[in-house]
């Protein structure tokens, strides 16, 4: 065994303990059987209920949206969202290169075509300053549009990701989309609970997105939110997901193509169960992070993933970059590690090392790709948190 992986390994079981650690697994300790109970003895499994409408304003309290608008996945939520912001078939759409592959299939799914941004170091999300001088670089305006004057397709969005729940540089990211005339749609799938000053990420592009999926900080399951301030786009968020049916008390009346992507009551009364614990998960993720970092600080070559400056970020996931490790000695550790059931994780592989989306378009990806290849994620579930804040 390297000396890096034992030190590793240490470090971790020294937070955690010798118990199995997952990577990140749901945590029910509140009311979510009750609350899913009342749904099968009422019947109100599907469409009818109210815990849809109470996960969704309960949203709406926590991120500051005006409207939370409850799908069936974050995916579904992605696709509809960027369709809200104006992207038409054909159009390019930035996304960052290391992200979960939902982000740029999301783009897919409205026919566009996903063009990938370098990220930077310190907290993985899209770096605003490269993003910047690159389009100056490859675009130029024509029909108030900024097109990409290599494949002649216009870039209307970007969809910027908070990596593991730190937030990224989005006011700047911002601030660069809004010079070029490009929507904002943020992917937050990642950082419910995570806050830039006191803003809630997911808030700041024209819309965004959170995930519930089951191993997500808070899970409904499978499920997902649009957010927005849009007094237009909110409203037709919700229309568009939910077969664009016009209210009536029993006639049947659509008044456009739309979606079935609602979310199904009883999953929204996991979430409603869920998001009454969201504050106490933030709190025990937070102690955890502060644990790991204490543990890392002392080893050399080790990087603690910590959250960027004027932010409170969930800690959704650990992480830790071990700065000179070959691709060898990194899997020599996540072997030695899921052996004893610590579940460690690599980085996702790179949008463009994915079969379809070898040929897109992309910035430089030198940061990307050195980042990918040694970033590891450590067990982070709030269950392992409360174990590990409970040891000595
Ligand atoms: C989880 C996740 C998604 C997609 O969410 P689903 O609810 O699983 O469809 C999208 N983007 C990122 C970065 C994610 O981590």
């Amino acid at each position: 065994m390297s000396i890096l992986a034992s030190q590793v390994i240490s470090a971790i079981q020294s937070v955690v303990g010798e118990e199995p650690s997952p990577l990140h697994v749901p945590y029910f300790a509140g009311n979510e059987a009750k609350y899913v109970a009342q749904c099968v003895e009422t019947g109100w499994v599907s469409s009818v209920g109210g815990f849809v409408e109470q996960f969704e304003q309960k949203l709406c309290e926590i991120t500051g949206a005006r409207y939370a608008v409850a799908v069936s996945n974050g995916t579904s939520g992605l696709m509809v969202a960027l369709k809200l912001a104006g992207v038409l078939p054909g159009d390019e759409v930035i996304v960052p290169a290391m992200t979960f592959v939902a982000t740029a299939n999301a783009v897919c799914h409205v026919q566009a075509v996903p063009h990938f941004a370098e990220i930077e170091r310190k907290h993985m999300g899209i770096d605003p300053a490269k993003l910047r001088d690159y389009l100056n670089e490859v675009t130029s305006r024509r029909d108030a549009k900024t097109v990409n004057r290599i494949t002649g397709r216009p870039i209307t969005a970007i969809v910027p990701m908070h990596t593991f729940g730190h937030p990224c540089k989005i006011q700047e990211i911002c601030e660069v989309a809004e010079g070029f005339g490009i929507a904002v749609v943020e992917d937050a799938a990642e950082s419910l609970g995570s806050y830039v000053g006191n803003k809630h990420t997911g808030t700041f592009g024209k819309l965004g997105m959170v995930s519930f999926n089951g191993n997500k900080i808070a899970t409904t399951g499978g499920g997902g939110v649009i957010l927005t301030d849009d007094d237009a786009l909110g409203p037709l968020a919700k229309h568009i997901t939910t077969t664009a049916k016009l209210p009536h008390a029993w006639e049947f009346f659509h008044d456009q193509v739309a979606y079935n992507f609602r979310m199904p009551n009883l999953n929204a009364a996991l979430g409603c169960g869920q998001l009454e614990k969201l504050d106490e998960f933030v709190t025990v993720k937070r102690e955890l992070a502060n644990r790991y970092r204490k543990a890392f600080s002392a080893i050399d070559g080790v990087e603690f993933f910590d959250e960027p400056n004027n932010c409170r970020s969930n800690f959704w996931l650990n992480s830790i970059r071990l700065r000179h490790a070959t691709i060898e000695e990194r899997d020599a550790l996540l072997n030695l590690a899921n052996k004893k059931q610590l579940g460690l994780r690599p980085a996702w592989q790179l949008m463009t090392q994915l079969p379809m989306y070898v040929d897109n378009p992309r910035m430089v990806l030198e940061v990307a790709v050195a980042i990918q290849a040694n970033v590891i994620n450590l067990p982070s579930g709030v269950e392992v948190a409360i174990r590990g804040n409970g040891r000595a």
